[in-house]
């Protein structure tokens, strides 16, 4: 497998009132595959989404290196090299309606990149790129004229698509893109993402909340947890055999669809709320809410590790030197 994307010890703070600082992604390493489909999850406040806007340095890094394809992304000086970057990776929100400028028309939203990267020779090759990029997601000509306002929330998503994708992009950052659309609309957008990958060779980091809406459209997943990366494997073995508590504690609350079918994992309950990314605990994050917590884990912050071939985790269970406890 070919990596395009290596993110090592990424770190993003944000100071906050005085004195302090808010640990949004701490410490997070991770490889993104050539034409794969990444999985991220988590609670709200988890650091997902600033762990993907950190990425494509939309914020700036406190510390830690992207690389893609083998180069530095961040601290890039020269211009023509940045908006390279740029326009191959690029984002699709959540909320399709607050990332689209209601004063521009969906021709000049989609164009907006075209005309930024130099991508049409004249006006007459943006209209026809604007016309095949609005069929490519299966809006037509009639609606380039149009304000988003006119468009149903599935339809204002499938522009924000059109207008990633008018840049020719490799990598997309989907920031949980179907959140906020009607349980109907979701599979049909989920589709057309899938679709637009087979064709484009496309390599998505797809960002959701809860585990199930990713399952079955990623090739790998990654838990996040306070700020931390906590699991990382191919998305069939992170299911049934998850390693961290807190991804246990996530999958047993996923419900069985066929209610004949035996629970196959008792439900676990965690205890408390998610605490502060001002003042997290020491040692590991998770420990206030584990049921398995031991002694170590409020000293030793648990090494992000491969337990098992392509499986990462961060926990002191799957620690040689503490797993005895
Ligand atoms: Fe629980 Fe300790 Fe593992 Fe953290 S390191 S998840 S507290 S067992
Ligand atoms: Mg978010």
């Amino acid at each position: 497998r070919e990596k395009l994307l290596e993110v090592k010890n990424l770190k993003k703070y944000f100071n906050v009132g005085h004195k302090e600082v808010l640990k949004a992604v701490d410490d997070v390493s991770f490889t993104i595959y050539k034409g794969e489909t990444l999985g991220l999850v988590g609670e709200s406040g988890c650091g997902k989404s600033t762990t993907g806007r950190t990425i494509i340095d939309l914020y700036g890094a406190t510390g830690g290196q992207v690389l893609y394809s083998g180069k530095e992304v961040h601290g890039v000086k020269e211009k023509s090299k940045k908006k390279e970057l740029t326009r191959k990776m690029q984002m699709i929100f959540q909320d399709p309606y607050a990332s689209l400028n209601p004063r521009m028309t969906v021709k000049d939203i989609i164009a907006e990149g075209i005309d930024i990267h130099g991508l049409a020779k004249n006006s007459k090759e943006r209209q026809a790129r604007v016309f095949e990029l609005l069929e490519t997601v299966g809006l037509n000509r009639d609606h380039a004229s149009r304000y988003p306002h006119e468009f149903s929330g599935g339809q204002r998503q499938r522009i924000g698509i059109a207008r990633a994708l008018a840049v020719d992009p490799d990598f997309i950052i989907a920031d949980e893109p179907i959140s906020a659309l009607d349980v109907s609309i979701q599979a049909q957008v989920v589709n057309l993402l899938q679709n637009l990958q087979k064709e484009r060779g496309l390599t998505y980091l797809f960002i959701a909340h809860d585990l199930s809406m990713v399952k079955h459209i990623s090739d790998r997943v990654g838990v996040m947890y306070l700020g931390n990366m906590v699991e990382l494997s191919e998305s069939d073995e992170l299911y049934d055999e998850p390693l961290h508590p807190y991804t246990q504690a996530l999958l047993s609350a996923i419900p069985v669809p066929d209610p004949n079918v035996e629970r196959s994992r008792e439900r676990i309950i965690l205890e408390g709320d998610v605490p502060s990314p001002i003042d997290p605990p020491s040692g590991c994050r998770f420990r206030t809410r584990c049921p398995m917590a031991m002694d170590v884990c409020a000293q030793v912050t648990p090494k992000w590790q491969e337990a098992k071939e392509g499986h990462w985790v961060a926990c002191h269970l799957h620690d040689d030197e503490y797993k005895h406890g």
